[in-house]
């Protein structure tokens, strides 16, 4: 774990040193938990997005998007459910002042378990090699087993408080397993109590009569409240999908983990509404177009997992995570919920308009059920960042540091390397870059020795790097270089576009089919 919390660092001053991350107002002491993106970030996360955004509406006819305002009007979290039960339960520290979720502490004592089980699955397979059978092993052993049962047993005691919203539950757990602040190492805990993560403002001046109005928590309320309106003026029939990217806010309690969890992040939301009764049948189908999503990237399926939820949101009739290995373990990076007609209803109920689907082939009206599927963005560059970073030895005693992105994914596809400053290469290879620039995203670099350009464009990831010679102002031929392999061939530069293409195109990632 310690050696994962290193890489974990470096790849945050990696992210800083590289232009992808950087903390909010950095100049004024930054801002807790706000990050901003930087000119390899932004290009990063625009292609994260685009892989999302495609992959909904160009590949389902029957998803389509929109962009709705942060601001909406006050009584659509009233009828969300969010103004009331929005909370997350907060536990302080008395001697290090440090406030905890007291669900996430008990949780992390639950990995502990885990983290057992999996040392003692690793040290037997050193042991046994080629001879040892994991699931035998994890069925029968003593250590394995006991481990099990202790997680199993403090699984059902934090699942029931937490259905039953018992705080003072809560507290005992951690009083009872000796849970400690990792600050203060000490168990000196306040109580347990609810803390409402929705950032207010006004609107409107105070004379008027000002507006008390939040920033949105989640991107699905702007879907819902629009569904007529969708589904109506694209005369689209159930089923159908409202997909929508866009920022949300929530004043979390505890934000450590960089940009894992932000106060101001990103959303990539679908809610796709079907019959009353088809419901689990389309969670289903969700759960496996989306974890395809994920595995179609390349960066390791073992690194994905489906967790269920212990407690059901009051809106929800079936609800997993996926889950992702980060460098602190596995983490949620997506939500995929069965919502039932919970949100439609409420927002009947709540503004008095009806809002229910005439299905034409069942010549009745209903209100529709809802799948959503939800990811964050932030969460996505970051798995896809912890998946990518490597570093690697090379022969000779040198080593570099590699962001082995999926290509599509790439901030700068195409390095455009002169060997030299003059003789005329600075001029063929900006002419190349002239050529290519409407497709690819190129970086023109003629500083320091090839070498130094190279890594430099290793650390961002940057799939191929082209070199202009002095034999390409005869043969118009380049040598170009791959990022992983740093094989290097000589090809002419009139394939290039093909070459490039063939490697970087979003179109490879939306075909893969598992
Ligand atoms: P968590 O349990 O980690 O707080 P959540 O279950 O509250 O997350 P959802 O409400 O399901 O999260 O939100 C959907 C997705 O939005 C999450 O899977 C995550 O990727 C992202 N997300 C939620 N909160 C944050 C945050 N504070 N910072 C960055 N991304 C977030």
């Amino acid at each position: 774990m310690a050696q994962q919390e290193e890489v974990f660092k470096k790849l945050v001053s990696h992210c800083k040193e590289y232009g992808f991350v950087f903390p909010s107002s950095e100049i004024y002491d930054g801002l807790g938990a706000v990050y901003d993106y930087g000119q390899n970030g932004v290009e990063l996360k625009n292609n994260i997005k685009k892989y999302w955004w495609d992959s909904m509406t160009l590949l389902n006819d029957n998803v389509v998007g929109i962009d709705s305002a942060i601001f909406m009007h006050p009584t659509i979290w009233k009828a969300s459910g969010h103004v009331d039960a929005f909370n997350d339960p907060l536990i302080d520290n008395k001697d290090s002042k440090k406030r905890y979720r007291a669900d996430v502490l008990i949780e992390e004592q639950l990995a502990k378990y885990d983290d057992k089980i999996d040392k003692e699955v690793e040290k037997a397979a050193k042991k046994f090699g080629n001879t040892f059978d994991e699931q035998k092993f994890r069925e029968t052993n003593p250590r394995v087993l006991e481990n099990e049962a202790k997680k199993a047993e403090l699984h059902t005691r934090f699942a029931t408080a937490l259905n039953d919203n018992n705080l003072e539950e809560l507290r005992q757990i951690i009083v009872d397993y000796e849970i400690v602040c990792p600050i203060s190492g000490t168990r000196n805990w306040t109580e347990v109590r609810q803390f409402n993560l929705m950032f207010a403002t006004e609107m409107g001046s105070t004379a008027d009569g000002a507006l008390k109005i939040y920033l949105r928590p989640e991107t699905a309320q702007g879907i819902f409240v629009n569904f007529l309106n969708v589904q109506k003026s694209g005369r689209m029939k159930i089923p159908f999908g409202i997909a929508q990217i866009g920022k949300a806010f929530r004043n979390e309690i505890v934000a450590r983990q960089f940009i894992f969890r932000m106060r101001e992040f990103e959303q990539m939301e679908m809610q796709f509404f079907v019959r009353p009764g088809e419901e689990l049948q389309w969670f289903e189908k969700w759960k496996q177009t989306r974890i395809q999503w994920h595995k179609a990237l390349g960066l390791g399926d073992k690194k994905y997992r489906f967790h269920d939820h212990d407690k059901l949101a009051h809106y929800a009739n079936a609800a997993t995570d996926i889950e992702f290995e980060m460098p602190f373990g596995f983490k949620e990076v997506e939500g995929i919920h069965s919502r039932t007609d919970f949100d439609l209803s409420s927002h009947e109920k709540f503004s008095g308009k009806k809002i229910q689907y005439f299905d034409p082939e069942l010549n009745k009206s209903y209100t529709p059920y809802v799948i959503e599927t939800s990811i964050g963005v932030d969460r996505m560059f970051l798995s896809v960042l912890a998946a990518s970073y490597c570093e690697e030895e090379l022969e000779g005693g040198d080593t570099r540091v590699v962001l082995k992105l999926p290509p599509a994914l790439a901030p700068v596809k195409l390095a455009i390397l002169p060997l030299v400053k003059k003789d005329g290469l600075p001029e063929k290879a900006l002419e190349i870059m002239n050529n290519l620039k409407f497709e690819f995203h190129c970086q023109y670099d003629e500083k320091d020795s090839i070498g130094k350009r190279y890594r430099r464009q290793d650390a961002i990831g940057t799939p191929y790097c082209i070199t202009i010679d002095h034999d390409s102002l005869t043969d118009n031929q380049v040598t170009i270089r791959h990022r992983d392999t740093m094989q290097q061939e000589r090809v002419p530069i009139a394939d290039l576009e093909t070459i490039v293409r063939e490697k970087v195109n979003m179109k490879n990632l939306l075909k893969i089919k598992n």
